[in-house]
């Protein structure tokens, strides 16, 4: 028990590091405890089994919605007990094997490019734009920042307290949001498809001069819980997930080629090619091109996801 509490704080400490978080140090307000499966914990049907200084004790729980994982398939993980609202939660993670989809297999390519405006625009193998809109998140972050504001004015300890909880809420909201887009696409599009995404790991630090209103785009954690999701939504649905350079996808015509600062009007949210003349929307023209370089990964047997 002593040597799980020391590896909980580590991994929170580590969490917290890959996510490029500040340093600042970890609380934790709630107990918690973690159960290695068949040592700490066990679960069948009817009992939760488990580990405690004063023996080994069981319990009935809540098995409504667990049924469904007891059908041999599934693997039980290193689970949480967690203490709130007055009652014990277990979270357990839990794995099964799908076949992957292997990538001479893929039918149907989707460019998928994330942004402030259009939170996720696709566009795909038959030339079809798909736009997932980001208007009420963009409100949404403007509603909890006024009231941030408005708390931060009171420099009280519960009005501090309550700015750490909007902030949850929010983090909480953008996980709801991606959730509902993932599950979204991996719906709309067939088994066989191979979705692009744009690799973010190192643009970060270019990306967080953007100023605070366009937090979406610069709190890269909520891409990377984005692709995440994706990937396993679409695993489970026979689907793959690769991702590519996003170098010049904005910038670049996908009709003639012709790569230019000037192509690109970012307050229009318009692309205008300087040599062509082709015209569209901006967001559109970021997804046909990846929609593009996921073509050419493909082709070249090289995938980096
Ligand atoms: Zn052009």
């Amino acid at each position: 028990m002593a040597q799980s509490v020391i590896r909980t704080v580590v991994a929170r400490y580590k969490s917290a590091k890959s996510n490029g978080h500040q340093w600042s140090e970890v609380h934790f307000q709630l107990p918690e405890y973690d159960l290695v499966w068949n040592r700490d914990y066990s679960l069948n049907q009817d009992l939760f089994s488990v580990n405690t200084l004063s023996g080994r004790l069981k319990f009935k729980f809540e098995k409504k919605a667990m049924k469904r994982y007891f059908n041999g398939t599934w693997k039980f993980g290193t689970a949480k007990l967690v203490h709130k609202f007055n009652k014990w939660f277990l979270h357990i993670p839990m794995t099964k094997k799908f076949e992957e989809l292997e990538p001479q297999n893929v039918n149907h390519v989707v460019g998928i490019d994330l942004g402030v405006n259009f939170l996720a625009t696709t566009y795909d193998t038959h030339g079809k734009t798909n736009f997932f809109s980001g208007k009420q998140i963009k409100q949404k972050r403007g509603h909890y920042q006024a009231l941030r504001k408005q708390l931060a004015k009171k420099q009280t300890a519960s009005a501090r307290s309550r700015i750490k909880a909007i902030g949850s809420r929010e983090n909480r909201y953008v996980t709801d949001v991606n959730h509902q887009i993932t599950k979204a696409l991996v719906e709309h599009y067939p088994r066989g498809t191979c979705f692009v995404l744009e690799d973010l790991t190192g643009v970060r630090k270019a990306t967080e001069r953007v100023c605070v209103s366009h937090r979406y785009v610069t709190v890269s954690w909520a891409f990377h819980q984005f692709r995440e999701m994706l990937t396993y939504k679409a695993a489970m649905k026979g689907q793959l997930v690769i991702v590519v350079n996003p170098a010049y996808t904005s910038q670049t015509c996908p009709k003639c080629a012709h790569r230019a600062k000037e192509n690109r009007h970012k307050k229009t949210h318009t692309f205008c090619c300087k040599n062509c003349a082709y015209t569209s929307n901006d967001d559109r023209i970021g997804a046909m091109n990846l929609h593009d370089k996921g073509m050419k990964t493909l082709c070249g047997g090289t995938i980096l996801a």
